[in-house]
């Protein structure tokens, strides 16, 4: 739809300047092999369903009543598997909200907030968003994040781990030296893919009172449609997260989504053997590739990043849409030659590699 410069008048200024953000798309088409927004390919635990069916049985009363505003049972569940205070959890509509929070509350500054050139491309439509003056810091010619580059003068520090759409991760230590050369800015780690194989930064919250971390369920606990996403910092940082969350929306989770996710959060044990399978199938694919020609990175998230020396990768991708299969391919410098593939069920990734193999690569 093209809005005309006459309707536009309508619209806020700063409104008119905005550049969203595009999500990966949710195609309807038939036999469709959906590797393009790094969901997870196993249903949440059981125990999700149920909690979900006992909402709708026993409390169908209560939706006439707001959730708690808190989230407070949600905040217990999560301090408890994280090992943290129930007072370091924050909580909200997907880690997409929390992210907007945590812009608001602390990157709003004089000094530029830095994240690498090669990173979640939600931070310069947030930055845009906000008024918030950007320097993106170049990765490193194998795509890694530099740390040294992070010791210069800023209002804020984001670091992803592992990186998307690179997929590569971070180790502590240097997140650490990150933490400790910045004592008067907020480091914010978004670590959306960290439960398939890389160092969490949780441990360290209790250590250092500028560190944000940020996680979702959408990705390891197979909870995308649900929309939980929580941040864990100490309290200092969590009261002024809560501030900016109750001038916003008081009541971002629903009934449904807070025992949904709760449930999520006492299974442990399913969620540990649903990420080895993600990772065993990932190391499976990656060596699949490899034997094809494909160049991977190193990965610890449930997708990869690959390169083929003698194709172009935008024509792959079509070549792949055009079998049924889609993954994602951004036009962006740097990395026009790569494709950010999900890692599927084991049977979900053959029928990638069998078409490549059969169909493209021939
Ligand atoms: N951070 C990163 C790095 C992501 O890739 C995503 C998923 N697009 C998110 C945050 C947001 O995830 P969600 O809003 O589903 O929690």
């Amino acid at each position: 739809m093209t809005i005309t410069a006459e309707q536009m008048r309508f619209w806020s200024p700063a409104v008119r300047e905005l550049e969203p953000y595009v999500p990966g798309e949710q195609p309807k088409i038939q036999n469709l092999l959906k590797l393009n927004t790094n969901e997870n390919p196993y249903p949440p635990s059981p125990k999700v369903v149920e909690a979900v069916q006992q909402v709708l049985l026993n409390q169908a009363d209560a939706l006439r009543l707001y959730p708690d505003p808190d989230a407070t049972a949600l905040k217990q569940a999560i301090a408890q598997q994280q090992g943290v205070d129930v007072a370091q959890v924050f909580v909200g509509n997907g880690s997409d909200e929390v992210l907007a929070h945590i812009f608001k509350a602390f990157f709003v500054q004089e000094a530029p907030l830095l994240y690498p050139d090669i990173t979640y491309s939600f931070y310069p439509v947030y930055s845009q968003f906000f008024g918030i003056q950007a320097v993106q810091l170049p990765l490193n010619e194998q795509f890694e994040i530099v740390p040294e580059d992070y010791k210069r003068p800023n209002g804020g520090i984001i670091i992803t781990n592992p990186n998307a759409p690179t997929s590569i991760a971070l180790g502590l230590n240097a997140i650490e030296e990150i933490l400790q050369a910045n004592p008067d800015s907020v480091v914010l780690i978004d670590e959306a893919y960290v439960d398939f194989g890389a160092q969490s930064a949780v441990s360290l919250v209790s250590k250092y009172e500028n560190l944000v971390v940020c996680q979702t369920t959408s990705k390891s606990r197979s909870l995308a449609g649900l929309r939980v996403g929580f941040a864990i910092a100490q309290p200092h940082l969590i009261a002024a997260l809560e501030a900016v969350k109750n001038s916003f929306n008081s009541y971002p989770i629903d009934r449904f989504a807070i025992a949904a996710a709760v449930a999520s959060f006492e299974d442990q044990a399913y969620f540990e053997q649903q990420c080895q399978k993600v990772i065993a199938s990932r190391e499976t694919l990656v060596a699949d590739l490899e034997q094809l020609g494909f160049q991977v990175l190193p990965s610890k998230a449930n997708f990869i990043f690959a390169t083929h020396p003698q194709r172009d990768a935008a024509q792959l991708a079509s070549q792949l849409r055009e079998q049924g299969i889609i993954v994602r391919y951004f036009n962006k410098p740097r990395i026009d030659q790569y494709l950010r593939i999900t890692i599927g069920t084991d049977e979900q990734n053959a029928r990638l590699v069998e078409t490549l193999k059969n169909q493209i690569l021939v």
